[in-house]
């Protein structure tokens, strides 16, 4: 039968199987950004259980380092099972303590089942290498060993799939895991503290901190136990998580901000491009890495193409995450809205032209009208910063190779799409785009048989996809020697 909703939200934290307080006793509030309620209490954890969850985890990496790839599938397809028997729980907590709609809550929480199935069955598929060796009597063999304890930290926007991308393929690989979820989005990271316990996971595996990200994160980078860092977030904070891993030559996994363009050329199908469009802008009301940033419209196509997308915005039911029918939740919090009302403030100054909504929503809080802002400059903010919120700028383009020139000028490359009919053109903007997803005719595309992640400053390393498991490994070669052949 599945569990309630309550044995999910555990108001502690996971060290070696057991749910303890921090050891300060404090607390720290968790907010449903949606009505501003409390909804519970998370330990505020720092520095000296970060280190007794490392130990811990450390003791326990040494017997399931032992377990055959065989068992650790059959753990992990428990563990999809016991996702799969509780996903309206755990989406009913996603959606309350992060805003999103419980359609798309559901859709995640599908997501972190699907990833934890794939490494299931990819932990049986960690084959290693025999080559052909240059000498007669020696034998050349390539194996993979998991790596050891791995710290995680993670965002609040995907708070389940994106633990689950690292847990997952931790387990599947051997290895054992302490984990950081966002303060703002706490429970749904604890609750694979108690997925784990459900499933049978050995005790300690799984560890689950909350607290001080800063003293949290100065000992999962510092404490020489850790054999990988791997984090999700902003670019600031993984570029000084990669600073202070170097003092211990950590393995580093990096999923970091984007900067999405989404082209639309004049022969694309404009009704189609503007499907993908306001998938690919108002996911999860724009707060997502992978969220388009900007859109290219070629000239003859742009007036149609910023018509349609404003039609179309227009119709997203913005409401409590948890009430039927709602598309589009509040922002995270406060600061959010008032980033995003600096950067409209600062596009309308310099010529951009509103042409939907551009101000809070009647609703109040933190809740945000979808936005749509025509002739969108190269000088404006949205330009080279993440927007991370429901604001659609529409850039204008002539030719092909501008087209290509605007999307590639940023230090970013996460995301990015495209909409043409035309095969060559399709093949040869795909090549020319420097990032590491490209969508052609298609606004969403994240998949778990696929390799997710970022090139230039949108990161390091891949999550999912068989290269996934890859980090979570040591390959070592052994050279056996005097076989007198
Ligand atoms: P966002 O802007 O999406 O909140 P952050 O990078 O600030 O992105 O947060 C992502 C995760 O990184 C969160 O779990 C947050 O608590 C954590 N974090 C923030 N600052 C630090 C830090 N100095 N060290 C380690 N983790 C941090």
């Amino acid at each position: 039968m599945p569990a309630k909703v309550e044995n999910f939200i555990k108001q502690a934290i996971l060290i070696g199987g057991k749910w303890v307080e921090a050891d300060s006793g404090e607390t720290i509030d968790v907010i449903n950004p949606a009505t501003g309620e409390t909804i519970g209490t998370i330990p505020n954890a720092g520095r000296e259980e970060t280190r007794r969850a490392i130990e811990t985890a450390q003791n326990s990496f040494e017997t399931f380092r032992k377990t055959s790839a065989l068992e650790r599938a059959q753990l992990l397809r428990k563990m999809h099972d016991v996702i799969i028997e509780n996903q309206e729980s755990l989406a009913e907590i996603l959606s309350m303590e992060q805003g999103k709609s419980l359609v798309e809550a559901r859709g995640e929480v599908g997501m972190s089942a699907a990833y934890v199935l794939w490494y299931a069955e990819e932990a049986r598929r960690t084959y290693g290498d025999v080559v052909p060796s240059p000498w007669a009597d020696r034998k050349i063999l390539v194996t993979k060993e998991p790596l050891g304890v791995v710290a995680a930290i993670t965002p609040w926007n995907f708070p389940s799939s994106m633990l689950a991308r690292k847990i997952a393929p931790a387990i599947a690989a051997g290895c054992s895991v302490v984990v950081k979820p966002a303060t703002q989005t706490p429970y749904s990271g604890i609750a694979w503290g108690v997925i784990a316990e459900m499933a049978g996971i050995p005790s300690g595996v799984v560890n689950v901190l909350t607290g001080s990200a800063s003293q949290i994160g100065g000992e999962m980078t510092k404490n020489p136990l850790v054999r990988k860092i791997t984090f999700t977030g902003s670019t600031e904070v993984g570029k000084l998580l990669i600073k202070q891993a170097a003092g211990t030559v950590k393995k580093i996994s990096m999923e970091l901000g984007g900067n999405a363009p989404f082209i639309i050329f004049d022969d694309a199908d404009i009704e189609r491009a503007v499907e993908g469009a306001i998938a690919a802008k108002y996911r999860n009301s724009g707060q997502t890495c992978v969220c388009t940033n900007r859109f290219l419209a070629q000239s003859r196509i742009y007036n149609r193409f910023v018509d349609r997308l404003a039609e179309e915005s227009e119709k997203l039911i913005v409401g409590n995450g948890q009430e039927q029918g709602t598309q589009q939740g509040p922002l995270i919090d406060e600061n959010a809205i008032l980033s995003v009302e600096s950067m409209i403030e600062d596009a309308t100054k310099k010529g951009g032209r509103i042409v939907t909504g551009g101000k809070r929503h009647k609703l109040g809080g933190t809740f945000f009208e979808p936005t749509v802002i025509a002739n969108a400059k190269s000088n404006m903010r949205f330009t080279r910063e993440e927007i991370f919120g429901p604001i659609a700028p529409v850039y204008r383009f002539k030719s092909e190779e501008e087209a290509i020139e605007m999307a590639n000028n940023t230090e970013f490359g996460l995301a990015s799409y495209f909409y043409t009919q035309d095969l060559g053109r399709a093949f040869r903007v795909m090549q020319e785009l420097k990032y590491g997803l490209v969508g052609v005719n298609e606004g969403i595309i994240t998949t778990v048989e696929a390799p997710f992640g970022g090139l230039k400053e949108s990161g390091l390393g891949k999550e999912g996809g068989h290269q996934g498991i890859e980090d979570y490994l040591d390959t070592k070669y052994v050279c056996i020697g005097g076989l007198g052949m």
